[in-house]
């Protein structure tokens, strides 16, 4: 038997004190490639270590009884639902420790009478490794080239098989051969709590961001439910408010980015299938697979010539660096890359009221001449140093501002005075969604992931097969489009009850699947459910009438003209459209 690994340099081929952990592979663009993947089990966080990682995997014990043939489980003519192949494991692993776990054997008993007679035969127990979110960690890890990780199974027999699969494709092809985002190893970052207490937080990629806030009266908590629940009506309250007067929300998670360097961007070029903005601008790109599936969705902005902001969303911060970094090195672009997320904190202001709030703060001329949707600029607040964007992923008039993380606080407690009379409050992550959606925007990782194309998500606009640069996936995404789509996004709306979408629900037309929700909402604006779905191209257009199950329901719903709510960029130019006719 091999020595344990108990070293491991970084180095463009890994070096390992034993070969125990390496697999080698020849032939990548730059000469011969050795890929280190991580399997130790529940080692796996000792290993980490050995090249500075903390990956978050802990091992817990774990037990089962085995019981004596029951005659009655025996004479069974179905199968039982779980079933467990005990080859490989015995009770050598760990003492048992049955007072432990005899809660839980006396509550199979009242649910399976029959165990009360069973003879225990034998006790299993020994480590079993958890991560936070209780799913492995299975990928390319950011911050060590070629280091990979396979672990955190909790279940890792009978995931062995697939991960295995997934890994070697993804080696062999350069690009995951589909999505499994909730596996990713780089979907944890720091930890972040603002505004706690007020609020029912959620847990987004590691830092603690609102889902919604309560008011007096509310029936506050966390109450979990398929149907309309606790914060149904609260969300609503939330979304009135940004449609009406102005809201503010917190959205430090946000993975942040700063590109420079004499190849930022011939880089960024290579990387994002859109055009880079001018100095002083914003806009949306897109990274894409080889094979023209979306990888990653990200906000650029170049701040100077040459220095660019990049921001994702928060459970993509790692996921997106890492494939930034792979291609500078690889493509030994003279760029200095630098993670900046936990440096900087982000407050959104949107509704028709934010522009009137800022200006109380600011000696710059917020006005839709000054300052336009998609610009940036670094501007005084409140006496503090910030930069603004003017955008909004409600749709409606609003700024994201970039906050040094040390005055984050201040800016908050500013805005939220300035904004008394103009009745501000805080809104969460839950309206931003439902808003986002009645305005017809893509959300990544649901609409846009590893299994879709840009063109069948309908992002074209963003997708520039017209640029000079020989951005990754354009030969892919030509042929693709040359091929003609099978799939579409489409717009779906739909009748029911206590309960919404929220995305994979299954769409049925004349008694068989058509298609899936990716994700929904209940639009408080325009007062029912809807969702963006992938259907046929046949059947996308508008009208098209299909069903949508939700908790075993079959509910009519309709393909309908995309966004049910105008954005405010398009409302104000179609009114000074409309004013210069008149
Ligand atoms: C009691 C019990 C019951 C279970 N029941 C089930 C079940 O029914 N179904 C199921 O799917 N899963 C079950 N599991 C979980 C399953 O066993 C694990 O998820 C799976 O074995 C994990 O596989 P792995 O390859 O990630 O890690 P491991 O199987 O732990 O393999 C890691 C390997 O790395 C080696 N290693 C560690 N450190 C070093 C080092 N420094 N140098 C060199 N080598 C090193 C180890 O020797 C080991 O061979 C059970 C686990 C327990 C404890």
């Amino acid at each position: 038997m091999a020595e344990p690994v108990s070293d491991i340099k970084p180095h463009w081929k890994w070096i390992t004190e034993s070969i125990h952990l390496m697999l080698f592979l020849g032939g990548s663009v730059n000469g011969p490639v050795c890929v280190l993947i991580q399997g130790a089990g529940f080692w796996a966080r000792e290993v980490g270590q050995l090249i500075g990682f903390e990956h978050p995997t802990i091992p817990v014990h774990h037990q089962y009884v085995v019981t004596a043939t029951v005659p009655e489980v025996k004479a069974l003519k179905t199968e039982l639902p779980v079933i467990r192949d005990l080859e490989g494991f015995g009770k050598e692993l760990f003492e048992s420790d049955l007072d432990r776990i005899m809660d839980h054997v006396e509550m199979a008993m009242e649910m399976v009478p029959v165990l009360k007679i069973a003879d225990i035969i034998n006790i299993v127990s020994g480590p079993i490794t958890y991560t936070p979110d209780l799913l492995p960690m299975v990928g390319p890890h950011q911050g060590a080239r070629n280091y990979w990780t396979a672990i955190g199974f909790g279940y890792g027999v009978i995931h062995a098989g697939g991960i295995g699969k997934f890994l070697s494709d993804w080696i062999v092809t350069g690009e995951p051969p589909y999505d499994l985002i909730e596996c990713d190893p780089n979907r944890t970052s720091g930890v972040y709590e603002l505004l706690k207490g007020k609020a029912s937080m959620g847990f987004h990629a590691g830092w603690e961001q609102p889902h919604w806030f309560y008011k007096p009266g509310d029936d506050a908590g966390y109450k979990p439910s398929f149907r309309r629940t606790n914060w149904f009506g609260p969300v609503g309250r939330e979304c009135k408010l940004v449609m009406e007067k102005v809201g503010v929300v917190d959205l430090t998670p946000f993975g942040k980015f700063m590109v420079k360097g004499k190849d930022s961007q011939k880089l960024l070029d290579r990387l994002f299938a859109n055009t880079m903005p001018k100095v002083g601008l914003t806009n949306i790109s897109h990274m894409l697979t080889p094979t023209g599936r979306v990888y990653a969705e990200v906000t650029i902005t170049q701040l100077t010539p040459g220095e660019f902001l990049l921001i994702t969303g928060s459970g993509s911060e790692l996921h997106d660096l890492r494939w930034i970094e792979k291609e500078a090195a690889e493509g030994a672009y003279d760029v200095d890359i630098s993670n900046v997320t936990e440096d900087i904190g982000v407050l959104g202001v949107a509704g028709p009221k934010a522009r009137d709030v800022l200006q109380k703060l600011t000696q710059e001329d917020m006005s839709d001449a000054s300052f336009k949707f998609l610009h940036c600029k670094p501007i005084q607040l409140a006496g503090i140093n910030l930069r603004a964007i003017r955008i909004s992923y409600t749709g409606e008039l609003g700024w994201e501002l970039y906050i040094p993380q040390k005055d984050i606080a201040a800016v908050y407690q500013a805005i939220m005075a300035a904004g008394e009379d103009e009745g501000i409050d805080n809104f969460g992550t839950y309206a931003m969604s439902s808003l986002r959606l009645e305005k017809g925007f893509r959300g990544w990782g649901a609409e846009m992931n590893c299994d879709t194309n840009p063109l069948e998500a309908g992002l074209d606009y963003f997708i520039k097969l017209n640029k000079p640069a020989d951005f990754i996936g354009k030969a892919a995404l030509q042929e693709i489009k040359a091929k003609g789509l099978k799939r579409k996004l489409s717009y779906i709306t739909m009748d029911t009850d206590d309960v919404d979408p929220e995305g994979n629900e299954t769409i049925w037309l004349n008694g068989k699947v058509v298609g899936n929700t990716t994700s929904g909402a209940y639009s408080y604006t325009t007062q029912q459910s809807l969702a963006f779905a992938y259907l046929p191209v046949e059947l996308c257009s508008v009208g098209q009438k299909v069903e949508v199950e939700m908790l075993g329901r079959k509910y009519p719903a309709m393909v309908v003209q995309e966004p049910l709510v105008l954005t405010e960029p398009t409302r104000t130019r179609l009114q000074k459209k409309a004013k210069s006719k008149a």
